[in-house]
């Protein structure tokens, strides 16, 4: 899918709606989700225009997706939720993607039990 640069996490990025930010470096911005799925949700995005997993993985330089990915981990540990989180990216309508500027879920701090709900 080509990307749109008016869906809602591109205006965030560009500080025309706001966020609660938690995280922010040269590779990404983390906020919290508006309609938590656990105690702690945190979305992470790439600052590039990406708008799924499949067109980061194929587009995004290895520095940008490098720093994406420790970016997450290191979130993770800023958030005391090392020990055990959760990480979801939906790729696609189908799979429930909804925004279409790839981000992942970073979910913690209740027991997640199965994979699907
Ligand atoms: P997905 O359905 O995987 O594309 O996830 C999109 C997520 O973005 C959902 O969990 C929404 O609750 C969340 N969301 C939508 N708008 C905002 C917003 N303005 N601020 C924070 N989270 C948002």
């Amino acid at each position: 899918m080509a990307y749109d640069s008016n869906n809602i996490f591109a205006k965030i990025l560009r500080g025309e709606i706001p966020c609660k930010e938690v995280y922010r470096d040269d590779y990404v911005l983390a906020f919290h989700d508006i309609a938590p799925n656990a105690p702690q949700h945190i979305l992470v995005i790439p600052k590039g225009p990406f708008s799924s997993l499949a067109d980061f993985i194929s587009q995004a330089s290895e520095a940008e997706q490098l720093g994406f990915w420790r970016a997450v981990n290191n979130i993770a540990a800023q958030q005391n939720i090392s020990s055990a989180f959760r990480l979801i990216t939906n790729n696609g309508e189908t799979a429930g993607q909804s925004v279409h500027h790839f981000h992942v879920h970073l979910l913690a701090g209740k027991p997640m039990g199965g994979l699907l709900p």
